[in-house]
């Protein structure tokens, strides 16, 4: 089996080989035991999604719904980072993946995005989850599942690459990785929508 690596060379995460970091599932699920490569893999991961939650909390502090998105070459260097920008830009299609993706495809001047990874600390929406399928982004890591809108599962599964699952006829072999620091990007998400109700209510209040 193939296993995700990539070792520190001069205070820089550099991606050594590329194996199966999706076997393992993060924080919220059942997890296999990692051995040190696999250790490693689960280490990385969380890194990148620790710059995903860094872009989340500018999202939070712009009052805008907290998810944030870093995608990342093979090597192991971030080539996007955005966080959802839809009520500050009034464009429905602004979510962090999305804005990654255009980023990254004018920095690489194609939009077909090979051997790159996608992190987003939200299970990703049917719209972005097809626009990571058409930008053929080799592998996707999330954080907290979207229950109400999510399409690796939670509501409909288009991102899914097991044997059983529709494939895309052209993207047939995307690699999925879930709830890597899922606590910390779920407790984002309520603590914003809590915050949101609260200020709703007092508002009501004042009427
Ligand atoms: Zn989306």
């Amino acid at each position: 089996m193939l296993i995700a690596r990539r070792v520190l060379l001069g205070g820089r995460l550099r991606l050594q080989s590329r194996r199966a970091a999706h076997l393992y599932v993060g924080g919220g699920g059942q997890s296999v035991r990692p051995g040190p490569s696999l250790a490693r893999a689960v280490a990385e991961d969380e890194h990148y999604m620790r710059l995903a939650l860094d872009e989340a909390r500018v999202a939070r502090d712009l009052g805008e719904v907290p998810v944030g998105a870093v995608l990342v070459d093979d090597e192991g260097e971030v080539m996007a980072r955005a966080h959802n920008t839809v009520e500050t830009s009034t464009d429905p299609t602004a979510h962090a993946e999305m804005l990654c993706l255009r980023q990254a495809s004018k920095r690489l001047e194609s939009w077909r995005l090979l051997e790159t990874t996608l992190f987003v600390t939200l299970e990703p929406c049917p719209m972005c989850a097809g626009a990571l399928l058409q930008s053929r982004v080799k592998r996707v890591v999330w954080g907290a599942p979207n229950k109400q809108l999510g399409a690796d599962g939670s509501w409909i599964s288009i991102l899914s690459s097991s044997e059983t699952d529709t494939k895309h006829p052209y993207h047939l072999s995307v690699d999925v990785t879930r709830n890597v620091l899922r606590e910390e990007c779920s407790t984002l998400l309520v603590d914003f929508f809590r915050r949101r109700r609260e200020q709703n209510q007092e508002k009501r209040g004042e009427e």
